[in-house]
């Protein structure tokens, strides 16, 4: 199981649960960011810096969410110049990955649009701006620049510490939102919706229940 077995080439650090999906993870021995191309391992630098504060949830905490039981597994913070927010990774038991935002009181799940679906635009629409997709109406009602600024747990794509996007928020009537990152060289679509944190059911990794 090629899978299972992996050492940190930097430390050392023996990984035994590494999921399949799983192309990027942090070492919490040495704080060092691994890429996973192929049979080798990449070293990528620091995993940054990420101080504690309370969250609404945390790694390996499983929250269910839109009709899905999610574990989380990777935790990645972005800096946007006025402050931060925190963007977890879960898998389901079927391996369905989604995104759990968090800004604040403000929490959306995510998923990634695959393959050819996902609005057709290449260029980012502008703040006010409306466009339709899917048969929906949506507002564009954020667009700033991101960097990320530490990553913790495993990711099935890379993000790196450092690395910058240009993000724009889309809403729906319905809650219905539409994301989409543009970096160099390419762009990606996300389709979810605003959550109500108080619907959010968090079982902690040891077992409590967040106060
Ligand atoms: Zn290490």
């Amino acid at each position: 199981m090629p899978d299972t077995h992996v050492t940190c080439p930097n430390c050392g650090y023996g990984f035994e649960n590494l999921r399949k999906s799983t192309r990027m993870f942090d070492c919490p021995s040495c704080d060092t960011t691994l890429f996973r191309e192929a049979d080798a391992l990449k070293t990528l630098g620091n995993n940054g810096e990420m101080h504690d504060y309370p969250m609404l949830f945390g790694l390996h905490d499983t929250v269910t969410a839109d009709g899905g039981k999610f574990i989380i597994i990777g935790h990645a913070r972005y800096d946007y110049g006025r402050g931060t927010w925190d963007e977890m990774y879960g898998e389901n038991s079927q391996g369905k990955g989604a995104w759990i935002s968090i800004d604040e009181g403000d929490v959306a799940i995510q998923y990634p649009y695959g393959g050819n679906s996902g609005p057709r635009r290449k260029d980012p629409p502008a703040v006010g701006d409306r466009f339709g997709y899917s048969g929906t109406d949506f507002t564009v009602t954020e667009a700033d620049t991101a960097t990320c600024i530490a990553v913790r747990g495993q990711f099935p794509d890379l993000i790196q510490v450092g690395d910058e996007h240009y993000f724009v928020n889309a809403s729906g009537p319905s809650g219905q939102l539409l994301s989409g990152e543009f970096f160099e060289g390419g762009h990606q679509w996300f389709e979810g919706h605003w959550l109500d944190p108080f619907t959010l059911k968090v079982d902690r990794q040891d077992g409590s229940r967040p106060t």
